[in-house]
């Protein structure tokens, strides 16, 4: 047999591993590259973040996943540019790779819409490395607290999550339950009452993708589990050790999470491909890059377009079933038959609010709210995890808060100095 096509997935996220399975039977010899050794599942980021779950339980090694996929090699490396010309991808600090077939599948990055201060002092939450800052964050914040109570009329103990968007409002009703709960627990001798958690939005709704009733539903819910949910407010400044909002008012807060929302990743520009405002990678309806023959664009980095002429949104189902339908689209052109359009089968939305709270939409206007609605997000989310292991895991510490009310993974890691300097405890939080 002569040298089979060579295709290149630069990104092992939703969108990448899809195109890689998806060519497990096809003639071909894949390359999947991605600057991590693991992939990692995003809608469980804020329950690491949260202590609920650990690292390990929501990411999968990429190699593990292929074992058994004899046409496929890794290659952890940062894809940093592209010759078109010689059809040679660049990586940083490593030899090119060649490839006749490639695909984008590089996702998205955070944006903070030019908000003075959030690039210095918002904690995103976006990869692992972001869920565990966090965490060593509100873990340290209370830590201090408790050694000094002062520092809670400075916001050691308040919450900002900025964006009432699904991961804004997950964020948010587990860090109450976090506080109201297990840190109760923990800090006997802290007044843990006094301890906020805000969340902002800048629509008057929270869950914007949703119908009105479930955005209702999402507000009281939180409410009632003392969020202190802010509508129709922005975040115009953050700086070390407060937010100040749209309307003047200026809260201490030592703890703003950023969950206002995402940006294509900047490597679509480095490309040198069209893209749109929004830096997403255009593409036709068949999901090939216009132009380019043999370059595909997958997930959350593509403006990939709807029924409707409008682009889709950034969500994992975007991102499978692209990635599906390119595998496929590269088998079609191997074998000389007409590209098809991709068509997105929308299964509906849902997002957990906390302990027994949930909403869902889903197709045929079915929706659920409340305990029913919350162990389908259950099922779905262990459905989609990659890997046994973690899906064991995951269902056991489930089981576990569930019964206990406990959150298992209450560390603080990386190094910690023995004995905290006095002015550690105002060190930018880039530093936790
Ligand atoms: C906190 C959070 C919660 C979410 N919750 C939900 C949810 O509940 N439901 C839902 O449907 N969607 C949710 N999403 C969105 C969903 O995770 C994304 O739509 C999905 O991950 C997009 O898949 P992707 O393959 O395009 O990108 P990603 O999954 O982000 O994968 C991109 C991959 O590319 C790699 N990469 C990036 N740059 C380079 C480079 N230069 N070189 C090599 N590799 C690179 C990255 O390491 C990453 O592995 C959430 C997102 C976040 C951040």
């Amino acid at each position: 047999m002569g040298v089979l096509p060579q295709v290149v997935v630069i990104g092992a996220g939703f969108g990448g591993l899809s195109v890689a399975r998806g060519l497990a039977k096809e003639p071909v010899d894949v390359t999947l590259v991605d600057r991590h050794n693991f992939t990692t599942f995003q809608p469980l980021l804020y329950q690491v973040a949260t202590a609920g779950l650990n690292p390990a339980d929501v990411a999968h090694p990429v190699r593990g996943l292929f074992h058994r996929q004899k046409n496929l090699r890794f290659r952890q490396g940062e894809v940093d540019g592209v010759d078109w010309e010689a059809r040679r991808l660049h990586l940083a600090g490593q030899r090119d790779l060649p490839f006749d077939q490639l695909v984008v599948a590089v996702g998205a990055v955070v944006t903070w819409f030019g908000v003075a201060g959030a690039a210095d002092w918002a904690l995103p939450l976006y990869t692992l490395d972001d869920a565990v800052k966090l965490r060593n964050h509100i873990l340290g914040r209370f830590e201090a607290a408790d050694a000094d109570p002062s520092l809670i009329d400075d916001g050691a103990l308040t919450f900002v999550v900025v964006g009432g968007g699904p991961t804004g409002v997950e964020t948010a009703g587990a860090l109450a339950e976090l506080v109201a709960v297990v840190f109760r627990r923990d800090y006997p001798q802290l007044d843990v009452g006094r301890a906020r958690v805000v969340l902002v939005e800048a629509r008057d709704a929270l869950l914007a993708p949703f119908k009105p009733g479930s955005q209702r539903h999402a507000e009281e819910t939180l409410r009632a589990r003392q969020v202190e949910v802010r509508l129709d407010e922005t975040v115009a400044e953050v700086t070390e050790h407060s937010v100040r909002f749209s309307d003047g008012d200026v809260v201490p807060a030592q703890t703003v999470v950023w969950a206002a929302g995402v940006t294509a990743h900047p490597l679509a520009g480095k490309l040198g491909l069209e893209t749109t405002r929004g830096g997403r990678i255009v593409v036709d309806a068949d999901l090939a890059v216009p132009d380019q023959p043999g370059v595909w664009v997958v997930g959350d980095v593509g403006a990939i377009p709807g029924k409707k002429g409008d682009t889709l949104p950034q969500l994992a189902p975007v991102a499978m079933q692209s990635g599906a339908h390119v595998a496929k689209q590269i088998g079609r052109e191997l074998d000389g038959k007409p590209l098809r359009p991709f068509r997105f089968h929308d299964k509906g939305t849902m997002a957990t609010i906390g302990r027994r709270a949930a909403v869902a939409e889903l197709p045929g206007g079915l929706r659920l709210r409340g305990t029913l609605a919350w162990i389908a997000w259950l099922f779905l989310h262990l459905l989609y995890l990659a890997g046994l292991r973690n899906r064991a895991s995951v269902l056991l510490n489930w089981a576990w808060s569930y019964v206990t009310w406990d959150r298992a993974a209450r560390l603080i890691l990386g190094a910690q100095p023995e004995r905290p300097a006095a002015d550690a405890l105002t060190a930018p939080h880039r530093q936790t």
